[in-house]
C-alpha cells in the first residue's frame, strides 16, 4: 500500500497497544512483509510510560523475535541496559508473620516430578525493567520502519457486524471541558483504517472487551484479576549486594494468606534487582478477596517491614511507584469465537494479556505476550485475506505451544478462587485430572469482613501517585463513569464504606458529602481496579485523553 508518510488514516495493519506484544508483532510483520504499513498506537506518552511488571522474562521468546533479524542483538550496548542480569537464586519463600520457609527445593522436586509446581522456578530467566524492555523493542520498531506512535489513545473499534469485521478504530476525542463540551482546541478522534487489526491492549483492554462482546466471542470460565502495586526502592550498596544482582524473591503466605486464622487472599511479593542499588519490591494480590476494607498497598507495607524484605531495604528511597492488574483466569478465560474457536474474529485477534495469555503457575505473562505477537504477525503475512487472520493466528498459538502450556495451567488458579488457598493449592498438584470448576467474577467476592492485618498508618497514596508521575489535562471529562450514583450513596456506602475509596491504588475515589465519587480523575494509574473490584459493578473506565497517566521509566 502507498500513501504519504505522515498519512495514518488508513494503513494495512494496526496494532493497538506498543507493550511487548503489539511491538513483537510490529516487528515480526515488518521483518516478513517490509512493503506493509504498520502502525503501532499507544495511549501512553512515550513507550513503556505504560508498562509495568515484575520483571523476569524467559529468554526463548526473545530469541524468536530477534535472532532472524538481528543476529547479534545480544551483543548490542542497548540489550544489555534492557536485559542487564539472570536468575542465578531463585528463592520461593513461605512466609509467617515473622519468619520465612525456603521452598525452592520442594519445587525442584515437583520439577523432578513432572509436577505443574516445578514451573514455578525461574532460573535462567533474564530480569529487567519492562519500561525499558518496551522502550528498547520500540526503537527496534522503529528502525525497521514500523510506524510507533505514543500519545495515541484509541476510544472505539469500528466493528461492523453484517460483515464479521472491523474497518479501524476511532482515537479519543481531545479538547473537551469538563461537561463535555468541545473548547477551542478541540480535535475530534480520527478514525484509523486498517485491513489487519490486533488488539494488544494489555489486561482488560477497553477495545478488547468492546470487541468480545460484539463479535460474540466467549469465555469458558470467568476472567479473573489481580493487582499488583510494585515500589522501586533504592538501597545502600551494601544491601544490594547482599541481596544480589542474580536473585529474585516471590513469596506467598503472609500477609496475604495464613493457613488458619486467615486473611485468605490469593497473591504474594515479590523482590527483584534493578541494577543501580535498586530493588523492586511488590505484592500482587488477587481480586478475588473478601474483605471490604483490603488495600493491596496496606499488604504492601506489611510485606516490607517482614524481617525476611526489611533488611534489604530499610532506610531505603522509594524512586518510582505504580500499579496494573493482571489477567489470571488462565485458559478457560481466553475469549474464543464459537464458531471456529479463533481466538478473535475475522481480521481482528487479541494478543497478550488482551487475550488473557499469563500463566498463573509461571506467574508469568511476558514470554506468551511475546509468543502472541510473532503469531499474530505470521498469521498476517500467511493470510491471502484478511478475514483468514483469527483462524490463522490461533493456529500459529497452538504451534508455538502458548495454548499447550496454558492449558498445563488451567485448573490451578480457578481452583483457588472457589476452594480458598490452601484447599485449592492442595487440589491444583492433580493439574489437568481436574474438571472445570464454575467460579464468580472478582467483584462478587467482596463481604462485610475486615482485613484482619491492617498496619498502623495509613498508606500515602500521594506520594504513591506522585512517584508514578501520572497526569492528565484536569480540564478534561471525567473517564470513569458511575452507572448509576444512587448505587453508590444509598447502598455501597452503607453495605461496604464503599470499598473503591479504599482499594484504588491512587486514591481517585473520595466521599463528598454523602456521594462516594470519583473525584480526582487526573491522578488515575490506568489500573482499572475499580472496573473490577466495584461491589456492584458500577464503575467503567474508559480511555482519557491521549499522553495522559502514569509516566513510568523503569518499572
Ligand atoms: C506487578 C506485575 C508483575 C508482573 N511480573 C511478571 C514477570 O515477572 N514476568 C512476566 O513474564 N510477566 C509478568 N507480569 C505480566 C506481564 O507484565 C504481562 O503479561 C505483559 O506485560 C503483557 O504484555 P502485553 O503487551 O499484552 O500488554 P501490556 O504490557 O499491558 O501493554 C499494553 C499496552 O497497550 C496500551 N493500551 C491499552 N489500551 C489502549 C488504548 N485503548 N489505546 C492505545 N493504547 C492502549 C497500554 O498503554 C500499554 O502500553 C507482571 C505483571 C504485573 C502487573
Amino acid at each position: 500500500m502507498s500513501q504519504a508518510s505522515e498519512d495514518f488514516s488508513k494503513v494495512d495493519v494496526l496494532i493497538v497497544g506498543a507493550g511487548p506484544a503489539g511491538l513483537a508483532a510490529a516487528i515480526t510483520i515488518k521483518r516478513l512483509k517490509p512493503e506493509l504499513v504498520v502502525c503501532v498506537i499507544d495511549k501512553g506518552a512515550a513507550p513503556g510510560n505504560h508498562a509495568l511488571s515484575g520483571a523476569v522474562l524467559e529468554p526463548e521468546c526473545l530469541a524468536r523475535l530477534l535472532d532472524p533479524l538481528l543476529p547479534e542483538w545480544r551483543e548490542t550496548p542497548a540489550a544489555r541496559e534492557a536485559l542487564p542480569a539472570r536468575v542465578k537464586i531463585d528463592d520461593v519463600l513461605l512466609l509467617t508473620a515473622r519468619g520465612s520457609l525456603q521452598l525452592r527445593p520442594l519445587l525442584k522436586l515437583a520439577r523432578l516430578l513432572g509436577l505443574g509446581y516445578g514451573r514455578m522456578i525461574h532460573e535462567g530467566d533474564h530480569i529487567c525493567s519492562v519500561s525499558r524492555l518496551v522502550a528498547w523493542l520500540s526503537g527496534i520498531a522503529t528502525g525497521i520502519g514500523v510506524e510507533v506512535l505514543p500519545g495515541f489513545a484509541a476510544a472505539e473499534l469500528l466493528w461492523q457486524s453484517a460483515t464479521g469485521r472491523a474497518g479501524g478504530v476511532r482515537l479519543v476525542d481531545q479538547g473537551r471541558d469538563r461537561t463535555g463540551e468541545p473548547q477551542v482546541n478541540f480535535l475530534a478522534g480520527e478514525t484509523i483504517a486498517a485491513d489487519f487489526i490486533l488488539l494488544a491492549e494489555g489486561c482488560d483492554g477497553l477495545l478488547s472487551e468492546q470487541f468480545i462482546a460484539a463479535a460474540g466471542l466467549r469465555r469458558a470460565g470467568e476472567q479473573l484479576y489481580s493487582l499488583g502495586v510494585k515500589e522501586l526502592i533504592r538501597v545502600s550498596a551494601e544491601q544490594y549486594r547482599q541481596f544480589s544482582a542474580e536473585r529474585v524473591v516471590h513469596a506467598m503466605g503472609y500477609p496475604l494468606w495464613t493457613p488458619v486464622a486467615g486473611p485468605d487472599i490469593f497473591g504474594g511479593g515479590i523482590i527483584y534487582p534493578m541494577g543501580d542499588n535498586r530493588l523492586a519490591v511488590g505484592i500482587i494480590a488477587g481480586l478475588d478477596y473478601p474483605y471490604h476494607d483490603f488495600n493491596p498497598q496496606d499488604a504492601l507495607t506489611l510485606f516490607k517491614a517482614h524481617p525476611a524484605v526489611a533488611r534489604y531495604i530499610a532506610g531505603g528511597t522509594v524512586e518510582e511507584a505504580g500499579a496494573k492488574m493482571i489477567p489470571e483466569g488462565g485458559l478457560y478465560a481466553v475469549p474464543r469465537s464459537p464458531y471456529d474457536g479463533a481466538i478473535g474474529r475475522g481480521n481482528v485477534v487479541l494478543l497478550g494479556d488482551a487475550a488473557g495469555l499469563v500463566n498463573m503457575l509461571k506467574i508469568k505473562g511476558l514470554h506468551n505476550a511475546i509468543h502472541s505477537g510473532i503469531a499474530a504477525a505470521e498469521a498476517v503475512a500467511a493470510s491471502a485475506a484478511p478475514e483468514n487472520l483469527a483462524v490463522n493466528y490461533t493456529a500459529g498459538l497452538e504451534r508455538a505451544g502458548v495454548l499447550a502450556e496454558m492449558a498445563e495451567a488451567k485448573n490451578f488458579r480457578q481452583s483457588i478462587a472457589r476452594f480458598g488457598t490452601l484447599a485449592g493449592m492442595g487440589l491444583a498438584l492433580l493439574g489437568r485430572l481436574l474438571p472445570q470448576f464454575k467460579v464468580a467474577p472478582d467483584y462478587t467476592h467482596l463481604g462485610g469482613g475486615s482485613y484482619p492485618l491492617k498496619p498502623s498508618r495509613p498508606f500515602d497514596k500521594d506520594a504513591f501517585t506522585a512517584l508514578a508521575l501520572t497526569a492528565h489535562r484536569e480540564e478534561e471529562p471525567c473517564h470513569l463513569l458511575i452507572g448509576d450514583p444512587a448505587i453508590c450513596r444509598e447502598r455501597c456506602l452503607a453495605q461496604y464504606g464503599a470499598p473503591c475509596i479504599t482499594f484504588c491504588p491512587a486514591g481517585v475515589y473520595e466521599r463528598i458529602g454523602d456521594q462516594p465519587r470519583p473525584a480526582n480523575p487526573s491522578n488515575c494509574l490506568h489500573c482499572k481496579t475499580c472496573q473490577r473490584k466495584c461491589p456492584y459493578d458500577n464503575i467503567r473506565w474508559t480511555v482519557p485523553e491521549a499522553g495522559g497517566g502514569p509516566h513510568y521509566t523503569t518499572m
